[in-house]
């Protein structure tokens, strides 16, 4: 299984808008199988097609702590259906902005309306954690990030940390 290469900020392919798949079929559950080990290894607990390069509305997401049982979580041309009015702030970090986190407010709850690995139309509610992570990841698809959400001092800061970072690897 490859292990994909994750693209950090700022790289202009995170600020591009995916597009929805047409078909999940056997190259796309590649892509996914690809992702979701891309992520494991990071490691991380999710990851959007665009980070990896592929303008593709594809969510990668796996929260459980224990090694043995894995719990991965596929999302397909995900849709926030409903969110709700309780607004919670969470640390979010993200493996194209390594090293930074930050509070982000998000609604606590969502409904998400998304194809499974196997294409079949599902109906996912969420919260806590699951919610704010798949906010994060359906933002990356569309070219936003978390920094987005923060001052723009906070953000630029971060930014040029990265570029320094990046220009010493
Ligand atoms: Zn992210």
């Amino acid at each position: 299984m490859a292990v994909l290469q994750i693209l950090q900020e700022p790289n202009p392919i995170l600020r591009m808008k995916s597009k929805d798949v047409e078909k999940v079929d056997h190259k796309l559950q590649t892509l996914m199988n690809e992702m979701l080990e891309t992520m494991y290894q990071a490691p991380g607990i999710g990851l959007a097609a665009p980070q990896v390069g592929v303008l593709k509305r594809v969510i990668v997401i796996d929260l459980s702590k224990d090694e043995e049982k894995k719990n991965p979580l596929f999302f397909v041309n995900p849709k926030v259906v409903w969110k709700s009015e309780d607004i919670v702030s969470r640390e979010e970090g993200c493996l194209s902005i390594p090293g930074h986190f930050a509070e982000v407010r998000r609604p606590n709850k969502c409904k998400v309306e998304y194809l499974d690995y196997h294409g079949k139309m599902k109906l996912l509610d969420a919260e806590n954690l699951l919610a704010t992570c798949i906010q994060h990841e359906i933002d990356h698809c569309n070219g936003v990030l978390f920094i987005d959400y923060l001052s723009k001092l906070k953000k630029d800061i971060i930014i040029k940390k990265l570029i320094k970072a990046n220009r010493e690897n």
